[in-house]
């Protein structure tokens, strides 16, 4: 099957109204035919929906379409995308366990491996995506999970996965990579040996800004160890929300193509400005690790950070310069959104642990979005001149 016909997976089942959508199922719970039904459901020797927490056919249509194009065996969707990374930690390690992490990571990410990890015994190391070289060095013994972004938020920089999976033959650990900013229409990280990929679906998964949601795929085992963890703390995703998410996976290819073209242009017209510092995108020829973005991923994306010159300061007058632009802190949505990681998304870190994943005052992150690309490069151009 072709690439962007997984994402449009044919309905298997239909009820009597042979509806062509799969219908919303509004219920917490489901029937057993009889005593012995309920019975056998319980012992798992008949497997079924029970109770929305465990499953619900829209988040198990929703988890089939995110298994079938990340090449996964199974999966688990979540109330949010951090309920989703924290699950992956929390359904799989205990104390005394080690995390491995690249430094550059979702903000709450963070949190999780700076303050509640640690209440539960459970410690993490960073290592920078620069230096790679340190990698083997911080691994230990009581290492059983390493954890990445890539590209990462905000700073886009990357990790070789291909490298990363070959040193996974080596050494024994559970290899956890958060795919929101590629989303699997971009980069598939089970091909390079991967063991789970989570995802921030409110992201591009929904990509119109409307619900909140996360998913974990990845190996059977993994999976199943993971569910007794969801089943008895119920981070579960809403049926309501796995349906919208099912319908917009429909359009990620489509969506994506245009996220990524646009910008790439964006970009290119960011770099010519004079007021620009630096611009960060993966598919730039100036991002450091261009080649390994063309080898990893098959477009570059939908987001784009650059750092103004003039600081925080000036930072704050050319976001209020903006008209079409819409100021939020969320990320891929149809409109194109700008954000100031220092004073929102990553206003809890210090000054020095943001330098290390290069966000500085003037850094502004931008996610593109779908409307005409010459609008999009005339807000922003128009705003830098207007914040002089
Ligand atoms: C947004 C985001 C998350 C968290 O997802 P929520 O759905 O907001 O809980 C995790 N990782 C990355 C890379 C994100 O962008």
């Amino acid at each position: 099957m072709k690439e962007s016909s997984k994402f449009i997976r044919t309905q298997t089942q239909r009820s009597s109204q042979r509806e062509h959508s799969v219908p919303l199922y509004l219920t917490s719970s489901f029937m057993f035919d009889d005593a012995e039904h309920g019975r056998a459901m319980f012992t798992e020797e008949v497997q079924g929906n029970i109770y929305s927490r465990y499953s619900n056919p829209n988040t198990s249509e929703f988890i089939q379409k995110v298994c079938d194009s990340e090449g996964a065996e199974a999966g688990l969707a979540f109330s949010s995308g951090m309920a989703a990374v924290f699950a992956s930690f929390a359904g799989l390690l205990k104390s005394g366990d080690h995390i491995v992490a690249f430094r550059s990571i979702f903000g709450s990410t963070h949190q999780l491996f700076t303050q509640l990890l640690p209440r539960w015994g459970i410690t993490t190391t960073y290592v920078d995506a620069s230096k790679p070289e340190d990698f083997e060095k911080a691994l230990r013994p009581e290492t059983k999970m390493v954890f990445l972004e890539t590209p990462s938020n905000p700073g886009l920089e990357l990790v070789d996965l291909e490298w990363l999976g070959g040193l996974k033959k080596k050494h024994n650990f559970i290899l956890n990579v958060d795919n929101c900013f590629a989303t699997p229409y971009l980069q598939k990280p089970i091909e390079y040996g991967a063991d789970l990929v989570s995802h921030s679906s409110t992201k591009y998964m929904d990509g119109q800004g409307r619900v909140l949601g996360g998913v974990v795929v990845g190996r059977q085992d993994l999976i199943k160890e993971m569910m007794f963890f969801i089943r008895h703390t119920g981070p579960a995703m809403s049926a309501f929300n796995a349906w919208i998410f099912s319908k917009s996976l429909e359009t990620l290819p489509v969506r994506m193509d245009r996220h990524c073209s646009n910008a790439l242009s964006v970009a290119e017209a960011l770099e010519q400005h004079e007021d620009v510092e630096v611009v960060r995108y993966p598919f730039l020829p100036s991002h450091p690790q261009y080649e390994l973005a063309k080898r990893q991923m098959k477009q570059g994306g939908g987001v784009v950070t650059f750092i103004l010159k003039g600081g925080m300061e000036r930072a704050m007058r050319f976001l209020d310069a903006l008209e079409m632009i819409s100021l939020s802190s969320n990320l891929g949505d149809t409109r194109t959104i700008a954000t100031h990681p220092v004073s929102t998304t990553h206003s809890k870190l210090t000054d020095d642990e943001r330098a290390q994943i290069g966000i500085f005052p003037g850094s502004i992150r931008v996610s593109v979005g779908l409307e005409d690309v010459n609008d999009i490069v005339k807000d922003l151009t128009t705003a830098l001149d207007r914040s002089k």
